[in-house]
């Protein structure tokens, strides 16, 4: 394995020439370490500033033959093109996906997914549950079927055990995640091991700071991802501020891979944490809670101020009629989470169904 700091030093090199983005930025830091970190809102900044592609190219536009676009969760979409060799990165990288859940040549590969520009080829949790949803109301046996594994992303979903536990149940299969951004690639996934989630740490470098003083957090301790791309020259991504909060483990996985692991996966997003009446909360504690009574069909978070302070609703919808389920749900949050919530039982239906990321979370203030 080469050195990742040495493989980016010859990166840099040509990045400095030719990269208008990061010309600038790269040339006068000594270290690794003085590099400053990028951040989502100077892409967006950079792309409304140069329209529509932004200036974090190393090659005339001619060189570029794929465009993809970012899901819009979080604002403005980014548009981001690939060369040749970066799209062949891509797939490299994918191909560990692949290996980490056991695919293997051979294997039949359904993409339940529609193409639009949004990069991808799996499906998000709640998608995967809509599906699930949609069978058993047209009476198809997943359980019977030949599937045998799922592979998941977009959503932290895969992770969150009682989400994992109700996809693998609906369609008798192994569940594994996974983890990309569109400006980043694909840089996480589950080995069979099913213990965190690896980074592949031969296509990036892999930071953790303190997302407020921007500090690197001791190993063990919460901190936000910062990551570096390697291999996507065309378009690269030096020390990019992912937002996503998780717990990087070096120490060594049974399955015989020596790259370091999220464990639990991606544990929230730093602009996603709620506080509730001085409690921090995440959506994903929440939804690990909800999606352990398996008579609620699909929910929604809603926060809202009053009196200065936050209070927690939920929107669910029921399998069957309400019984004493919101009694049950509402204690569990309470014991688990130390948060009192109102819950109110809503139409079946009613509520959004999402096939890209889910947006559960709305704060009304
Ligand atoms: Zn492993």
């Amino acid at each position: 394995m080469i050195n990742p700091f040495e493989r980016f030093d010859k990166i840099r090199e040509i990045l400095i020439e030719r990269n208008r983005f990061y010309s600038k930025r790269l040339k006068d830091p000594k270290t690794f370490e003085e590099i400053p970190f990028t951040t989502k809102s100077e892409l967006v900044e950079d792309q409304t500033q140069n329209p529509p592609f932004g200036t974090d190219l190393t090659y005339p536009v001619e060189n570029y033959v794929r465009i993809h676009q970012t899901s819009g969760t979080a604002g403005k979409p980014l548009a981001w093109l690939d060369t040749k060799e970066s799209w062949d990165w891509w797939l490299r990288c994918w191909a560990e996906v692949y290996s980490g859940a056991n695919v293997r040549a051979g294997d039949r590969v359904y993409v339940a997914f529609s193409f639009g520009p949004f990069i991808g080829f799996w499906a998000t949790p709640t998608y995967a549950l809509r599906l699930a949803e949609v069978a058993a109301q047209q009476g198809i046996d997943l359980v019977q079927g030949p599937i045998r594994t799922t592979v998941h992303a977009g959503e932290p979903g895969a992770s969150i055990p009682e989400t994992r536990r109700r996809i693998q149940e609906a369609f008798g299969a192994r569940t594994f995640d996974h983890v990309g951004m569109t400006e980043m690639g694909a840089y996480g996934f589950e080995c069979e091991m099913q213990s965190g989630l690896h980074i592949n740490e031969d296509e990036f470098i892999v930071e953790m700071i303190d997302p407020g003083t921007l500090r690197p957090v001791d190993p063990g301790t919460k901190g936000e991802m910062v990551l570096t791309n390697l291999g996507r020259l065309g378009s690269p991504l030096i020390r990019y501020r992912t937002g996503d909060l998780g717990v990087l483990s070096r120490e060594p996985c049974a399955c015989g891979r020596q790259w370091a692991r999220l464990m639990g996966g991606v544990l929230g997003r730093a602009d996603d944490m709620i506080t509730i009446r001085g409690v921090n909360v995440f959506p994903s504690a929440i939804e690990n809670i909800v999606r352990r009574h398996s008579q609620v069909v699909e929910f929604a978070i809603e926060v809202s101020r009053r009196r200065e302070m936050h209070e927690l609703s939920l929107k669910v919808e029921l399998e069957n009629s309400a019984g004493e389920i919101i009694e049950r749900l509402r204690a569990d949050i309470s014991k688990n989470l130390n948060i009192r919530a109102t819950i109110e039982h809503v139409p079946a239906g009613s509520l959004p169904r999402f096939e890209l990321k889910s947006r559960r979370l709305r704060v009304v203030d």
